[in-house]
């Protein structure tokens, strides 16, 4: 891409009432701020977007998967690229103290009221998408091809991306010759934008085990069979996964989050129950790390004493969210176009996490459409001053004081996204 249109197209976004782009992407972000709804919730966020993309000009599909939209524009022959955004908010009571924070509340799947925050940063994600959707629509001269604008619902509970897809994402729609998404970042200067090839993010899994036991008076525990022991033998050995049986350079998590059992300090119960998540890159090392959970599980309920009927049930829940694979190729372009586009200082490489994003489902369809997610910088230059200076963690995602420093992250958003969509169009 040419040196003058970059010039031309930083004076544009840092101009966001300019005569071009009308829509006020930080008022927007605002108001989405201020309104988060739940997973499978997104009703008033996805309609609103709608009706915005359709402002635009594009040609919009509404409840693809759910609440999902798809907002496509077709520009002539070329490539067909793919930016998502994601929209739910999370159950957190936020503490921001920002004029327009959330004190929206919902009902949670299992009925509590809650308050809900956009503690993720999709508020940011779905700004940035608006604003380079607003910039390729009017600047459709510069490139050929289909875009295709994807505005996932429940992606916080990994079901967005697989029911968008099972609803014909890529069947009725162009299938994109690229993916890409960005998230904000926690611990990035907005401002900044990070990239990584290869595994940038964890396959998840949940996973439930019911400890089955023999429950009595605890003052004769050789008269049952006390699940409680049995869990805790079990919580042990699960740690010998990780530092026993993964080779020490596959990363891998097992984290036991929860144990429930019994009722009173004299009573022996029947059950213990124990939810995990389980974090790994590969498959191999997913499936190794839950074959071992069936084997220990099962094990130590044999070194118990108990029969087949009282073995300890694993379920591991469909919930799964497939780690996210940098195509290596695709980011090394994206790296020359961020760099390009924001100059060299402000493009980093980050480390992998273990956290988890559904966009990776997208990268998993066959044949394997090359993709990648891109970490936004979210935070204010003085408050990373300060957290260095006085050594004070910076609050991470999902935490109820979040918030992104949203008018010059939405800005290089827009810039980084925009540029890098042009670039992936104008391949020969
Ligand atoms: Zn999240
Ligand atoms: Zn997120």
């Amino acid at each position: 891409m040419n040196k003058i249109l970059i010039v031309s197209f930083a004076l544009l976004v840092n101009n966001l009432n300019s005569e071009e782009n009308k829509i006020n992407l930080y008022e927007l972000y605002k108001e989405l701020h201020a309104n988060p709804e739940l997973s499978y919730q997104e009703i008033e966020t996805s309609n609103k977007l709608a009706v915005i993309l359709k402002n635009i000009g594009y040609e919009v599909t509404q409840n693809v998967g759910g609440n999902g939209v798809v907002a496509l524009l077709n520009n002539g022959e070329g490539k067909t690229v793919m930016l998502r955004a994601d929209m739910d908010g999370l159950p957190v009571e936020e503490k921001t103290r920002a004029d327009f924070a959330s004190k929206k509340k919902a009902i949670d799947p299992e009925g509590n009221e809650v308050f809900t925050m956009h503690a993720c940063g999709h508020d940011v994600h779905m700004s940035v998408l608006i604003g380079a959707a607003e910039f390729l629509f009017n600047n459709q001269s510069l490139w050929q091809g289909n875009l295709l604008l994807v505005l996932e619902p429940a992606e916080e509970v990994s079901g967005g991306a697989r029911n968008m897809i099972k609803d014909g994402l890529f069947t009725r729609f162009p299938r994109p010759d690229y993916n890409l998404a960005l998230h904000v970042s926690a611990s990035l200067q907005a401002g900044k934008v990070g990239y990584l090839p290869g595994w940038a993010m964890a396959n998840v899994d949940s996973v439930d085990i019911t400890v089955k036991g023999l429950g009595g008076h605890g003052a004769y525990p050789h008269t049952t069979k006390d699940p409680i022991v049995l869990s805790a033998n079990i919580i042990s050995q699960l740690q010998t996964i990780v530092s026993r049986q993964i080779a020490p350079t596959e990363p891998a998590v097992v984290t036991v989050g929860s144990i429930h059992g019994g009722t009173k300090h004299n009573v022996i119960p029947n059950e213990v129950k124990l939810q995990l998540t389980l974090r790994s890159y590969t498959d191999e090392v997913r499936n190794e790390t839950i074959s071992s959970i069936e084997r220990i599980v099962r094990g130590s309920a044999i070194a118990a004493g108990l029969s087949e009927e009282y073995y300890p049930i694993v379920e591991i829940k469909d919930e799964y969210t497939p780690a996210v694979y940098n195509n290596p190729d695709l980011v090394d372009k994206l790296q020359k176009s961020f760099s390009e586009s924001l100059g060299e200082n402000n493009v980093t490489k980050v480390s992998p996490v273990m956290g988890g994003e559904d966009f990776g489902m997208f990268g998993r369809v066959e044949p394997i459409i090359p993709t990648a997610l891109f970490w936004l910088g979210a935070v204010n230059e003085k408050v990373y001053e300060k957290s260095l200076r006085d050594d004070i963690p910076l609050p991470s995602l999902h935490s109820d004081l979040f918030l992104p420093d949203a008018e010059p992250a939405i800005n290089t958003g827009v810039t980084a996204m925009s540029n890098a969509a042009l670039d992936l169009f104008n391949l020969n």
